[in-house]
């Protein structure tokens, strides 16, 4: 973190605020967990706080500690609304653009706080006063322990907190094993762990917690695959009527566009999962190396995200989503093979 933002947050944090915490919809262990640890924080130096999530998030998150107080702006609209009304400081955390927190992004821009974004996404937008933003991080998480160790705070971290942050770091690095895990990675999550963080248990909490429906639906996805060696690429669709087969959850396809990048060769994986509701096909993008799926993403489906992993949608239909994504394949080939 930059010593002059360093001096911003000390300076805004150094009288009492009400604070308002937002993840990005949908949002993921690291979100949750960045979410809730900043807060246990910010609650210890003795601001007044609140987790608000554009939406809801899954069942195997819900362990973290202060999961209870998250307040959901989709179920829980007047506090919310309320509380972005009122609020002095707002922290954003996992995401660079307001567009990602959906039909919260209104509410948001009209809020009068104070804003501060940590975040480890490419080109972060300018609403932030104080920004925290660093591509080479692993994981918002490990920026909030940075964070709270360049206000000279690391004392401050609680078992819960360690928790938290633990929970973002190892789902954000695929259990450690992405390039973005670095030497420093280990070091904060070593500290962590001696700060209490039980490790074998987020594990089996977060890994080990599949329902039988969920592995269907996993099966059922894995048989969808295509894999098309002549371009290093392999996807997954699963359409509306799959997941309804399978009583889909939220949560339930996490994780499973990375089964693509296992296959020997292959460094392009992508999964297209039909949301009837929404009238959109979400798309998830993995790769391996030097192409970049954030590229990708902001190119050609409304997304973005980090070089090796990335999001976006598309508003066509599963079919014609599927059919242009292999149109596009044949201009990306020499990178692809690179
Ligand atoms: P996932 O595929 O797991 O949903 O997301 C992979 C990465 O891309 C995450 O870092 C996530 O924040 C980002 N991402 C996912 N969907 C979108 C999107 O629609 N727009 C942008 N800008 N980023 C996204
Ligand atoms: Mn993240």
């Amino acid at each position: 973190m930059k010593s002059a933002d360093v001096g911003s947050l000390k300076t805004l944090l150094s009288s009492p605020q009400k604070i308002v915490i937002i993840p990005h919809k949908n949002p993921d262990g690291d979100a949750i967990g960045a979410a809730l640890a900043l807060n246990f924080y910010l609650q210890a130096t003795g601001h007044s706080t609140i987790v608000i999530t554009p939406n809801d998030y899954p069942q195997f998150l819900k362990w973290m500690p202060g999961t209870n107080d998250v307040i959901n702006f989709e179920k829980q609209n007047d506090t919310a609304v309320k509380s972005l009304e009122t609020a002095t400081v707002i922290f954003t955390v996992d995401f660079n653009e307001l567009s990602r927190i959906g039909h919260m992004e209104e509410a948001v821009k009209n809020a009068s706080a104070t804003f501060v974004m940590v975040d480890h996404h490419h080109s972060p937008a300018a609403y932030a006063s104080i920004m925290y933003s660093d591509v080479t991080m692993s994981s918002t998480c490990e920026m909030i322990f940075h964070m709270i160790a360049a206000l000279g705070d690391l004392e401050l971290i609680s078992e819960d907190m360690a928790n938290c942050l633990y929970a973002g770091i190892v789902t954000d690095t695929g259990s450690f094993k992405y390039a973005s895990t670095t030497g420093k990675t280990h070091r904060v999550v070593a500290t962590l762990i001696d700060k209490g963080a039980q490790n074998s248990e987020i594990h089996k909490n977060i890994f080990d917690t599949n329902t039988a429906s969920r592995l269907h639906l996993l099966g059922c996805a894995l048989n969808n695959m295509v894999i098309l060696p002549a371009f290093r690429t392999a996807y997954i669709t699963l359409s509306q009527e799959e997941l309804d087969t399978h009583q889909f959850k939220k949560g339930d396809t996490e994780g499973f566009v990375n089964y693509g990048l296992t296959l020997e060769g292959i460094r392009f994986a992508v999964i297209f999962i039909e949301n009837k509701e929404e009238s959109i096909i979400k798309i998830s993008f993995r790769s391996e190396g030097n192409f970049s799926v954030n590229e990708f993403a902001r190119s050609y489906f409304e997304g973005g995200g980090h070089t090796n992993a990335a999001g976006g949608k598309s508003n066509k239909s599963l079919e014609e989503t599927v059919h242009y994504f292999r149109s596009l394949l044949k201009q990306h080939k020499t990178s692809l093979l690179a």
